[in-house]
């Protein structure tokens, strides 16, 4: 075994059927009694939901959590915690609510208890992408990770069938990235696989019956997984090559990631042996190949495969390969103008990945 180093986030995370009920007691253990919650505008009667376990008991219910976390909406709602005396911020949903706990947190110290609702994983990451003017700039710190999470599969239950698969693979992106990080280790490792392995069944099995419990529970534990690596190893081409994409075009994030990550892996693949074997070895049907394996889990799950069909224009492919290659920053194999340009106009095309 090569040598390591090895960091951890700190992690308080409650999981299982029901645990939202144990948010008051979660309030009281912290001493708040007043707390913010916060949802997107489709979420709110779930955040009504959490606000009926406090027995009303909370400071406000704020919900305009908005994708990519605008920074003018942070700031109303700051004034807004301000203005109803919030001790505390209590987030109901995916990375775009979870986001704007954070933005909010990280601002006014305020702690941040998440409930998520989604696979994406940012509740255990210190990483906050904020939009300002246009442009959004993604930064890390300890004082942005939430200090509980409260994993309750009941709330992930009425998460539409193509956003559960598609989250799914946002959350596998996360750990296919972890198992060639630069900053990789064995601990890290064991998380990325055994997250692919929980995903990979579970979301196949959620494709046929979007309601079961035991898939869904599985999915969630993955994704927790999943979002640990995110959280702790440096992320490359995929997750910077998405960030440009989703930012730059404005193309849905986990739908964005579910296309590119095929394609991602097999531009890697010549450089990354190691990881290739530890993916094969847990992706159902790969025959020993990630690539394939990634591709026939893909297959089973029905998602859109084309950036096209997310209505990425073809002229914006060269536009996407030069912001791509314009900041340097670690992969395993050089980032190149004119392999990386192939490879965003195969994932534009829908084309198999190479
Ligand atoms: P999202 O939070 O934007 O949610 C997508 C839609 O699904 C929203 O309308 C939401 O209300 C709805 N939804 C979520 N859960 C639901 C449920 N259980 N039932 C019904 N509807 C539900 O999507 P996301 O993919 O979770 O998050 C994407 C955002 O999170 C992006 O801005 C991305 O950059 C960010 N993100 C950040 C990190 C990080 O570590 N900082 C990690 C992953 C994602």
């Amino acid at each position: 075994m090569e040598a390591f180093v090895y960091n951890s986030n700190p992690a308080r995370v409650m999981f299982g059927s029901g645990s939202s009920k144990q948010l008051p007691d979660e309030l009281k253990r912290i001493n708040k009694s007043k707390p913010l919650l916060l949802s997107t505008p489709q979420q709110i009667s779930q955040a009504e939901d959490v606000g009926k376990i406090l027995n009303g008991q909370f400071a406000g219910l704020f919900s305009d959590a908005t994708m990519h976390t605008p920074t003018d909406v942070t700031e109303r709602a700051c004034a807004y915690a301000n203005s109803t005396g919030a001790d505390s911020v209590v987030s109901i949903g995916g990375g775009s609510t979870i986001g704007l706990g954070k933005a909010i947190s990280t601002r006014t110290g305020l702690y941040h208890i998440t409930l998520p609702t989604t696979y994406a994983g940012s509740e255990v990451t210190p990483i906050l992408g904020e939009t300002a003017e246009g442009r959004k700039e993604t930064r890390s710190d300890t004082s942005i990770l939430p200090g509980t999470v409260i994993y309750d599969v009941d709330l992930t239950l009425t998460l539409p069938v193509s956003l559960t698969a598609t989250s799914g693979v946002n959350a596998i992106a996360h750990a296919v990235e972890a198992l060639y990080a630069q900053n990789g280790n064995p601990i890290i490792n064991l998380l990325a696989q055994e997250g692919v392995r929980a995903l990979a069944a579970s979301l196949a099995q959620l494709i046929k019956d979007p309601h079961s419990k035991e898939a869904r529970t599985s999915a969630q534990y993955g994704a927790w997984l999943c979002g640990t690596c995110l959280g702790n190893v440096g992320m490359s081409l995929h997750h910077k090559l998405c960030h440009t994409l989703g930012g730059s075009f404005n193309l849905p994030h986990a739908e964005t990631h579910t296309i590119v990550l095929p394609h991602a892996l097999a531009y890697n693949a010549p450089k990354i042996p190691d990881a290739l074997k530890k993916l094969a070895d847990v992706l159902p049907d790969s025959n020993g190949d990630a690539v394939h394996g990634l591709n026939v889990l893909l297959g089973k799950l029905n998602v859109k495969r084309g950036l096209k069909e997310l209505g990425m224009k073809e002229e914006d492919i060269d536009k996407a390969a030069d912001i791509a290659v314009s900041k340097p920053y670690w992969n395993p194999r050089k980032v190149e103008r004119d392999a990386v340009r192939e490879l965003i106009r195969r994932a534009w095309a829908g084309e198999d990945a190479k």
